[in-house]
């Protein structure tokens, strides 16, 4: 079985980068941030929760009526997400400390945009032509939700393309690592990616999906060598499959 990291070309400068991806993140609503006594400090997740309208209402009503402040501990975080899990009916898993959730939101900066977009390590935008190949090939492991996007003024008065987040829900452990070496917290549960250069991927402890995560970690993407050849004969711009050895 081989695998590939899907990422974004290599850039010689960082104007390169920012042409390459007119794009930023703008998201309005976020999860409480955790402060863990123990840690002795503040964090938040690079984790994010997409959900539609109705579900982003019905946390962003719980965390007002409660009046949930910005940082809280992780005693009140373990509470607030069996109560969110409740609402929602998502599963506790899928909530970070201070992730942004909801419609994921955008800001186009230029009116062409190539067929992969890259806002953030891990975060992938796409246009309908790679959405409906990823459809019709049914390669598993993601879901895909439409970003909603805020023209920069100046594209003022243009129609944005569609662009769609790939969602990664499939999930993978590395060889030799486990929730318990990267989980350096057992107050608040944080996680860290050791060894971050070793990608080798444990197929005993790999879900089968064709896009997927590795130890928890939202920023790296993995994909089988079946994502590369459909996206191959697609002739897509702006992404890169390098493979794991
Ligand atoms: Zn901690």
């Amino acid at each position: 079985m081989k695998f590939f990291e899907l990422t974004h070309p290599d850039y010689s400068t960082d104007l390169q980068f920012s042409k390459a991806n007119p794009v930023e993140q703008d998201d309005k609503d976020f999860l409480p941030g955790v402060y863990c006594e123990k840690c002795d400090d503040q964090w938040a997740s690079s984790n994010r929760l997409c959900v539609e309208k109705r579900v982003q209402k019905q946390i962003t009503d719980y965390l007002r009526s409660n009046n949930i402040p910005d940082v809280i501990s992780a005693q009140q975080w373990s509470s607030l997400i069996l109560e969110l899990s409740t609402i929602t009916g998502l599963p506790k898993e899928n909530f970070h400390p201070g992730a942004p959730y909801g419609v994921p939101g955008g800001i186009l900066k230029k009116k062409e945009v190539c067929n992969f977009s890259h806002p953030f390590p891990g975060l992938l935008w796409v246009t309908s032509d790679v959405m409906s190949l990823i459809r019709a090939e049914k390669l598993t492991g993601i879901q895909l939700m439409e970003v909603k996007f805020k023209i920069s003024k100046r594209v003022a008065g243009f129609q944005p393309p569609q662009l769609w987040e790939i969602i990664i829900t499939g999930k993978a452990w590395r060889q030799g690592h486990n929730v318990d070496n990267v989980t350096i917290c057992n107050c608040c549960k944080r996680t860290v990616f050791p060894e971050p250069n070793n990608l080798k991927v444990d197929i005993s402890r790999w879900d089968g999906s064709d896009f997927f995560n590795i130890d928890l970690n939202p920023n790296i993407i993995i994909v089988t060598e079946r994502v590369c050849e459909v996206l191959d004969k697609g002739k897509f711009t702006n992404y890169l499959c390098i493979p794991i050895n």
